[in-house]
């Protein structure tokens, strides 16, 4: 644990997380690795990019040079962030999320076991266990992945568990539900609501918003993070959810009541193709194991969210500066700007 490089750590979670590992007594020195995409920022970081324990690395991982040199110079653990994020973007897209998301992990794997790294955790998703209309996926469920960024994810998901089966990486992985929380990129579908109602604008649901979503606070995720970091076996895959399952209306109708909106503010379009109807994880390995238990309140956290986003437009207003369209588009290209994409 003394020095951990983290992947995507100017990212929505990447950055949550090293502001909470960098803390720790048994951490010398946080390396972060970050593309620097539309999703990453280094203001996300706040005044830990200050600190004289994080050392920033402007690059990417399917550099193998960098990632290489980044492993040599003492890495002892990895976690392992960085991914094309957002489903709506992967429509169309799916060569650059399989590059990132599949062949990043790759160079990443390769490199750490070269290099004799002691722990490394593959941070995955719930999606990669595809809809599910009832019950709840476990860690031994079959990865059924249906959309494009969930197929590049259980791709990487195989990557990972591979380097560990083959190369004796001493890996875990974690999957999680949707994250929300402070200085989420306001293009999934909590930041892109509460971004577009504090300032009087419509917000759009997906057929009659009937999806169901299970919500996780992002700090609630961290802290489930580090305990696979310290404690989690060799191998083994952990869910990691929120004590919340939510259809996309009864989430909106919160995001309305906390914003001060009414459902005046709220049409319907057609379905994405293959939106996924629910997602439901069962995180009880974790929590046995572990001691995994997330107890940020829904309601308390989703209240907290909006009051940042009022209090900081400052931090995303330039990243809708190109104006939102009413109309959301089916798919977004990866390299484009917000333009207004959807809900994971
Ligand atoms: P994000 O899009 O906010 O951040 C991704 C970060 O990765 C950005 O800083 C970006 O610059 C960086 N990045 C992208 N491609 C890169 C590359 N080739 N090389 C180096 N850096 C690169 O994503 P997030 O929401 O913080 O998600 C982080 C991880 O958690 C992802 O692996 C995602 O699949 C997973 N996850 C997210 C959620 C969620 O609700 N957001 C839920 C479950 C799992």
């Amino acid at each position: 644990m003394r020095h951990v490089l983290v992947t995507g750590g100017a990212g929505f979670i990447g950055s949550h997380f090293v502001k909470r590992i960098i803390r720790a007594e048994d951490v010398a020195r946080v390396t972060v690795l970050d593309a620097l995409t539309y999703a990453g920022h280094t203001e996300n970081l706040g005044t830990t990019f200050l600190s004289e324990k994080l050392r920033f690395v402007h690059g990417d991982i399917r550099d193998a040079a960098v990632v290489n040199s980044l492993m040599a110079s003492g890495t002892t653990a990895v976690v392992h962030f960085a991914a094309e994020s957002h489903v709506d973007r992967s429509y169309g897209a799916a060569d650059a999320f399989l590059s990132t998301n599949v062949l990043g992990t790759q160079v990443l794997v390769d490199a750490a076991h070269r290099h004799g790294v002691e722990k490394f955790v593959h941070v995955s998703t719930d999606e990669v266990y595809g809809p599910l209309p009832e019950g709840t996926a476990t860690e031994g469920s079959p990865l059924r992945p249906s959309v494009p960024y969930a197929v590049s994810k259980a791709a990487g998901d195989l990557v990972a568990l591979g380097a560990h089966q083959t190369l004796g990486l001493p890996l875990c992985v974690t999957r999680s539900s949707n994250n929300y929380g402070p200085h989420q990129y306001p293009e999934k579908i909590i930041p892109l609501f509460v971004t577009r109602l504090l300032r009087g604008m419509p917000v759009t649901l997906h057929d009659r918003g009937q999806h169901v979503r299970n919500w996780l606070h992002v700090e609630d995720n961290c802290a489930g993070i580090e305990a696979v970091l310290r404690d989690g076996t060799s191998g083994e895959v952990y869910n990691l959810g929120g004590g919340t399952d939510l259809s996309n209306t009864e989430l909106t109708g919160h995001l309305l009541n906390i914003c001060g909106a009414t459902w005046d503010a709220v049409t319907y379009i057609p379905d994405r193709p293959a939106n996924d109807v629910r997602y439901s994880i069962d995180s009880s390995k974790a929590g046995d194991q572990l001691g995994y238990r997330p107890d940020r309140c829904l309601e308390d956290g989703l209240a907290e969210t909006v009051a940042w986003y009022r209090r900081n437009p400052d931090r995303w207003a330039p990243l809708t500066a190109g104006g939102l369209r009413p109309a959301l588009p089916s798919a977004c290209p990866v390299s484009a700007p917000l333009e207004g994409c959807h809900a994971r």
